[in-house]
Parts: C-alpha cells; sequence; structure tokens
C-alpha cells in the first residue's frame, strides 16, 4: 500500500467501525466487509464464521455511498472482499459502478433461488423482507387487497408512505414498471399519490406509528419493521399493534414485492477464496437462522424456521421477478416519481 493510500484509508476512517490495515488486507485468513447493513444481531454471524473457518472477519460500516465512494477511491488497491448491503437497487449501483465480480458456486446457487440473485453471481440474496400494507381495524372496513388499490381514490386521504428517494419505494416502483409498463406504473404512482393523508415522512416504522396516532389508516411497510414490534418494544407502536392488520398484496396476481439483503465479491478482493466461503457460510442453515430470528426477516434458504412473529404474519405469494430489473428500473422510478410531483 502506497503513502497516498494509506493517507486516504486515515481520512475516510471517519465512517470505519474497524479501520482495515495494510497488512490485513491481503494476510491469509482473513476477509475484509465493506457493509451497510447494521444490526446488533448481525454480530454473532461474524464470530460464529471465524470460529467454524478461522477466517478472521474485518469490517467496515458505513452509508452505502460512503463506502461506494470509498472503493472507487481505493480502487485496484482496495481492501474490501465482500459487499453486503440493502435492497436490490443498491446492489444493483454497486455492479454498475463496476465493484463487484462474478462469482460462481454451486452451494450459493443451490441456496439463493434464482430470482433472488444476479443472474451472472455478482450477488447472491441472503435474507428476504416483502413490502405489503398495513391498516387500522376499526377505521379501514375492506383494505386494499392489491398495489393498485392503493391508488383507488375510495382511499382518498388515508394513505401514508415514505418519500420517494427512499430505496424501498423505489423498488416498489420498479416492481410495478417490470410488471406493468411504464404508463401503467405512472398513473399508479399518482393515484397514489393522491390518497396521501400527509406529506411523504419517516421511515416504515413512522408509517405504522401513523397508524397508531390516527394520522394514517393504511401505510406502506416492510414486514420487519411490524414483526419486530410484536417481538420487542418499540417505541409508539408495541402495545398497539393489535389495532393494525396487514395485507399481502397480489395474492391473485404477481404476488406480493419482495426485497433482499444481499452481499457479492469485489472486483479486487484480495481474499477472494475467503471471500466465497464467507459468502457460502451466509446462506447456511446456522447463518439463515439468525438472520430469522434476529431480524425478523424471510430466509432465503428453504426449510428454515421463521422467527415466532413472522409466522403471525402468515404465509403469501411471493413476486418472483428477478430482482436484478429492479436495479435497472430504478433511474426511471426516480424519474416518474419526479414528473408526479411526488416528494
Ligand atoms: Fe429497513
Amino acid at each position: 500500500m502506497s503513502l497516498n493510500m494509506r493517507k486516504s484509508l486515515t481520512l475516510l476512517a471517519g465512517i470505519a467501525a474497524i479501520t482495515i490495515t495494510a497488512s490485513a488486507a491481503y494476510a491469509d485468513g482473513e476477509v475484509n466487509i465493506y457493509s451497510s447493513r447494521h444490526y446488533d444481531t448481525d454480530e454473532r454471524l461474524y464470530s460464529d464464521f471465524t470460529e467454524a473457518t478461522g477466517i478472521k472477519v474485518n469490517r467496515i460500516e458505513g452509508n452505502i455511498n460512503e463506502l461506494i465512494e470509498r472503493a472507487k477511491a481505493e480502487g485496484e488497491n482496495s481492501p474490501a472482499d465482500v459487499f453486503i448491503t440493502t435492497d436490490a437497487g443498491r446492489l444493483f449501483k454497486l455492479d454498475q459502478d463496476e465493484l463487484l465480480s462474478e462469482t460462481s458456486s454451486d452451494v450459493l446457487d443451490a441456496a439463493v433461488p434464482a430470482n433472488l440473485r444476479h443472474p451472472d453471481g455478482k450477488w447472491f440474496g441472503i435474507s428476504q423482507r416483502a413490502r405489503v400494507i398495513f391498516y387500522d381495524k376499526e377505521r379501514v372496513s375492506e383494505p386494499p387487497q392489491t398495489y393498485a388499490d392503493l391508488a383507488d381514490p375510495k382511499y382518498k386521504g388515508q394513505v401514508c408512505a415514505r418519500s420517494s428517494s427512499n430505496i424501498y419505494m423505489l423498488s416498489l416502483m420498479a416492481s410495478q414498471i417490470a410488471n406493468n409498463g411504464e404508463e401503467a406504473a405512472k398513473s399508479w404512482a399518482s393515484g397514489l399519490l393522491a390518497n396521501f393523508a400527509r406529506e411523504p415522512q419517516g421511515g416504515d416504522t413512522d408509517q405504522l406509528r401513523g397508524i397508531v396516532s390516527g394520522e394514517c389508516d393504511i401505510a406502506v411497510g416492510n414486514t420487519y419493521y411490524f414483526a419486530r414490534a410484536l417481538r420487542k418494544e418499540v417505541k409508539g407502536l408495541s402495545g398497539s399493534t393489535d389495532a393494525i392488520g396487514w395485507v399481502f398484496p397480489d395474492q391473485d396476481g404477481n404476488g406480493t414485492h419482495v426485497n433482499i439483503s444481499g452481499a457479492g465479491v469485489t472486483k479486487y478482493a484480495p481474499n477472494r477464496e475467503n471471500a466465497v466461503k464467507f459468502l457460502e457460510y451466509l446462506t447456511s442453515e446456522s447463518a439463515q437462522n439468525y438472520f430469522a430470528a434476529g431480524n425478523d426477516e424471510y430466509p432465503v434458504l428453504e426449510g428454515v424456521a421463521l422467527s415466532a412473529s413472522v409466522v403471525q404474519l402468515g404465509t403469501f405469494k411471493a413476486d418472483d421477478l428477478n430482482l436484478d430489473e429492479l436495479g435497472k428500473n430504478q433511474a426511471r422510478a426516480q424519474e416518474i416519481y419526479n414528473e408526479i410531483g411526488y416528494k
């Protein structure tokens, strides 16, 4: 590593949980992870991997855009072996920025359903979440059953969602474009916008809190935010979950929109073999159990038990659209949101 490289690493260290040193980058028996996914429960994942394989895990956590800029600046000298992030749209962005490489692994191909991984192995889904409709059971007697229903004028002034620049809303829109075409997707988004109860704001938990406070009758959110509130104390939500109903949309159509947390091996991975081992470990039964139990997500590996709170949500049919399509339509999704004035 040159002095300049060392300098840039130091300069960027502000975003780092652990600074990866030059010697660590190329050391045997190590793997370097750049992760924008930070859940406390993920800690055990890393220590279990080390215990099982003897491979030490070095981690840098940060906002995905910071991590992308960092890896780009480091170029061929980047110590990063693996990127982990949430949402297929972000994985697509990593690939667009030429930060990922193709991985061919029978283990990964067997564990991860084809629609939840990149066609050429640039990234693999490691856990799933569904984007569903929540509603107040008292105030909404006929809840929307489809994403299309969210745009039905009969729900005028009732629907809450987060801002259009949020990756979850972009991916949902991208799935509408992929499944129904641009025109239909645009008119759907216009109808959704016309039904808003308030200016888009906050995160998914805030949409649910909006139902509790009475500001929203209907809200769009990811399953794990609600399941978490069933399992443990979430301020302004736990204790009121009985009032909230949920619908897995589009059960008679394409199925409910799902997204993933995912991981891929970097383009210049200095420890490529260890990186592939790490990815394979993430899709193993024991690691998949952590995703299910720790963050109330759906495992990608078939046969792994769901957490008790997720079991309560019931089973559903998921949209089997290849998630790479979400990334491809992301830019157009944002343009359409902008065109209709959804902020
Ligand atoms: Fe989230």
